[in-house]
């Protein structure tokens, strides 16, 4: 089972939605009292069968966490609070803007909730309606400083881009308004179509390669302008604000995930719990899909995870456990994009161009 390493983050799964968005491919699915009540129930029993004494990080993500009323998060909240943290912690709550209220930013500062993170998407009228998302630019704006007014210090908000009508105008005003908000951290998705969203059904088309090169080199471009920095590919901060969170995926650390779908990574085994959530709620919490991961993978994994990041990958002794056949191809492809300057290498640290960070898929089809 998943317990003798030391694991110090935590991340929490709420399913719950008020609306389906028309883009979304993530375990979901609508809010409904009686279900979420038993859900958060079995949470509470999976977390307790952890028996976790330390954390450095929480992230409760979703589904739309902050769509759970008060009554129903606070047992969850409680259990938290009982576990020892680190000085330097993080605890992100993800919030949707048509459910979070002062009362709920209250709750979570009161259990030492520190960071937040709202899906934005957009400011465009016409793009957030038929994205099923209910806010508007003064809801945004009138939320965040109410967060702010209570005292969270770390926001982060979500931007697509890509979406279907939202060209370069539209985006242009869409990066002013998010920067105008002054939060310290911005994630940027470009829209991809996935098979379980209302997209995929209506068989509207991706935005091409090329467009979406545009839009993201105004994204960088701006954003670092504006003192952010892209510390991993889609996601920028200003300095000392990168979710500490991520950066333990990132660095390819344990974590543990709890609710259903969410995974964890313990003792070298990917583990994920079933996103079946009848069957979640009759007690499967354990995991329904185990993988153990061999030296290769755990290999492979290293390159994908730590290509994303502007600090890099450190290649000191990273071929240790692997086959010296598994380490010439390596070496070799390496080799490749230091010449073709995708990648560079600093001492023991190799890490992409920019260039190379948006071909990094390109980069890892050929370690495969
Ligand atoms: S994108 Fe987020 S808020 Fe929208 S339906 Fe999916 S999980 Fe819910």
């Amino acid at each position: 089972m998943r317990r003798n390493e030391e694991v110090t983050s935590l991340y929490i799964h709420i399913p719950f939605c008020l609306d389906i968005c028309s883009y979304c491919s993530f375990l979901h699915c609508f809010y409904v009292e009686k279900l979420a009540s038993s859900y958060m129930a079995k949470l509470v029993e999976e977390l307790d069968n952890l028996n976790i004494k330390y954390l450095k990080t929480i992230y409760i993500g979703g589904g739309t966490p902050s769509c759970l009323p008060i009554y129903l998060i606070e047992p969850l909240l409680k259990k938290l609070e009982a576990i020892k943290k680190d000085e330097d912690y993080e605890f992100s709550v993800e919030c949707n803007f048509d459910s979070i209220d002062s009362s709920k930013l209250e709750l979570y500062s009161r259990y030492g909730v520190n960071r937040l993170s709202f899906g934005v998407e957009s400011f465009d009228e016409f793009i957030l309606k038929d994205m099923h998302r209910h806010h508007d630019e003064l809801k945004v704006r009138e939320t965040i400083a109410l967060a702010r007014s209570l005292g969270f210090a770390n926001i982060n908000v979500d931007l697509i881009y890509g979406y279907p009508k939202q060209d370069m105008n539209v985006l242009k005003s869409d990066v002013t308004k998010i920067l105008s908000l002054d939060v310290e951290h911005i994630s940027t998705y470009a829209l991809s179509i996935e098979d379980r969203s209302e997209l995929f059904a209506k068989k509207v088309e991706e935005t091409d390669e090329d467009s979406l090169r545009t839009m993201f080199d105004y994204i960088y471009e701006s954003l670092t302008k504006h003192g952010y920095v892209r510390y991993e590919t889609s996601n920028f901060s200003k300095p000392h604000f990168a979710s500490k969170h991520n950066l333990v995926y990132w660095r390819n650390l344990s974590y543990y995930g709890i609710g259903a779908g969410a995974a964890s990574y313990v003792n070298e085994c990917r583990y994920q719990n079933t996103e079946n959530i009848s069957k979640y709620l009759k007690g499967i919490t354990c995991e329904e899909k185990k993988e153990k991961i061999s030296d290769e993978d755990k290999l492979f994994y290293k390159f994908m995870l730590g290509l994303r990041l502007k600090e890099g990958l450190s290649i000191k002794d990273i071929y240790e456990d692997v086959s010296e056949t598994t380490k010439e191809k390596y070496e070799k492809v390496i080799n490749h994009y230091l010449n073709t300057k995708l990648l560079i290498k600093e001492g023991n640290t190799i890490m992409t161009t920019y260039e190379g960070s948006l071909l990094l898929d390109l980069i890892l089809k050929d370690l495969l």
